[in-house]
């Protein structure tokens, strides 16, 4: 299987060369160039395996320039029962909810307590033996912009990987702070963490710009080294994150709750637009999906798109307690938009220009009309997200982060709006605890919170009863190594002191 640019379709690459660059040299994204067909059979005979088999039967049908034994030996790395706490990574919590059947996917029991660990997990060794096949011995420089998760979960997945440095920027004021603390004691000799005066997109944006001066990758080059990346822009972080709505969707046949061929909806708690594009890669497969329920917090731009075709990032930011949504350039939609519009490579480019040069495009009624038609796109403000954090708790029994709240609260406009009966996967985010302040205030009795992050922590432990994850109870004790904060243009500076390569 073959890879090609969303910005250019001459540019066409293999799996490794995809993953190993991360991003097109033309700034457009990598895309397969077919799918592998997933029909009832290839569903039946998925029935019997477990995550890491049904991991690997994906991976072989993408990754097609691995060996078995590669891909082996990815997947036995990435996913094991000490990194995940079980033998099932993405674990489904059955619930009968708004009187449907209604499935809770928890994608936060790895290591650093947020979804991106699924992924980020394995990208670290899909990126080295991409490397080997393809960079002859150059060590690849990992320059992460993070809204406080993706940060953390490539830190711990790429620390102390040979031939591998990363570099990770986050805003300042963007993220909670138990998200600062995980980054800044992040052990690992090949580690930087900086903080950047901004906000997310101004990281992501100081970061595309990095990847693409020439001067700084050829800097690079002479002391053999090259950029890649670990945003959900690269194919390898995609990839891993269709994985699970398979899984799920068999988990949910095994247990009776749907039959084999049965259609599902998927909601997800949607920010930089990776994770339900996975789920919509998924359908296109064959999974049988009915809709992909889109949620937003108040930085609803996806939201707008999916009900008018016009997307525009010139607005209003917020910082919200959902931080890992606040995003306004929504980078994987690309990817869906190269899809919608036929694999025109002419009019993804066309819009992305028009995006960076006017914050603004508006797609065809074609495009809009297919995107409407599958997606449902929704919003909710962070005291919907209390409120919607307190009555699942009160009324479920079930705690939920806030970026999980957003979706729940979304899908629950979804049904009141439809009616919609259809068995629903919804896509949990976070720990709760990695959002202790918010989660805390939402359902305690009013009385007053503590002061230090670990502090909420144990009084929502004591109040709930909810186990606290040993990656975040752990992180008390340990050593700050990072304080730097840097302006967004001083940040190429950063990354060639911090390589020595200034
Ligand atoms: C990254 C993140 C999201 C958003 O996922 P995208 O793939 O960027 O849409 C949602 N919730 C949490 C907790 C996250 O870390």
């Amino acid at each position: 299987m073959l890879y090609n640019s969303t910005e250019n379709k001459n540019e066409v690459v293999s799996a490794s060369q995809a993953i190993a660059q991360g991003i097109s040299k033309d700034g457009g994204l990598f895309v397969p160039q077919s799918l592998p067909e997933y029909d009832t059979d290839v569903l039946q005979s998925l029935l019997k395996l477990d995550y890491k088999g049904i991991a690997k039967k994906v991976f072989t049908d993408f990754l097609s320039d691995f060996t078995a034994e590669e891909i082996d030996d990815c997947v036995e790395k990435a996913y094991t029962a000490e990194k995940f706490g079980g033998s099932n990574p993405a674990p489904l919590v059955f619930k009968s909810y708004n009187g449907n059947e209604t499935n809770i996917l928890e994608l936060w029991h790895g290591p650093t307590c947020a979804f991106k660990d699924m992924a980020l997990q394995i990208l670290p060794h899909l990126l080295t033996k991409s490397l080997k096949k393809t960079a002859d011995g150059k060590d690849a420089v990992i320059l992460v912009a993070t809204s406080g998760d993706t940060g953390k979960a490539a830190l711990e997945g790429f620390k102390d990987v040979e031939h591998t440095k990363i570099i990770v920027f986050y805003p300042e004021l963007g993220v909670s702070p138990m998200q600062k603390r995980q980054m800044n004691t992040q052990e690992g000799a090949n580690v930087k963490v900086c903080a950047i005066e901004g906000n997310f997109d101004d990281a992501q944006t100081g970061v595309k710009r990095i990847f693409t001066t020439p001067e700084i990758s050829s800097k690079l080059a002479e002391n053999n080294m090259m950029f890649s990346s670990a945003n959900s822009i690269n194919w390898g972080r995609l990839l891993p994150q269709i994985v699970y709505y398979i899984a799920s969707y068999c988990e949910m046949v095994n247990a009776g709750k749907i039959k084999l061929g049965d259609k599902i909806n998927v909601v997800v708690p949607t920010g930089n637009f990776g994770n339900i594009l996975a789920s919509y890669y998924a359908c296109c497969m064959g999974l049988p999906i009915n809709k992909f329920i889109c949620a937003s917090n108040s930085n609803n731009v996806l939201t707008d798109f999916i009900s008018t075709g016009v997307y525009d990032k010139n607005r209003k930011f917020y910082a919200t307690i959902s931080p890992s949504m606040d995003i306004l350039v929504s980078s994987n939609l690309e990817r869906l938009l190269y899809k919608l519009s036929g694999n025109s490579d002419t009019t993804t480019r066309e819009w992305m220009t028009a995006l960076k040069t006017d914050g603004k495009y508006e797609v065809t009624a074609e495009v809009k009309d297919a995107v409407s038609s599958v997606f449902y796109g929704g919003y909710c403000d962070d005291v919907k997200t209390k409120e919607t954090i307190a009555k699942m708790y009160k009324e479920e029994n079930y705690l939920c982060d806030t970026h999980t709240a957003v979706a729940i609260a979304v899908y629950d406009q979804y049904i009141s709006e439809t009616g919609d009966k259809t068995p629903t996967v919804i896509a949990s985010t976070a720990s709760p605890y990695k959002f202790s302040k918010s989660v805390l205030s939402a359902v305690n009795d009013g009385s007053e919170l503590p002061d230090s992050e670990f502090d909420m922590v144990d009084m929502l432990n004591s109040l709930t009863g909810v186990e606290v994850p040993a990656p975040l109870a752990s992180l008390k004790d340990k050593e700050v190594r990072f304080s730097d904060v840097v302006k967004v243009n001083e940040m190429p500076d950063y990354v060639l002191k911090a390589l020595g390569v200034n």
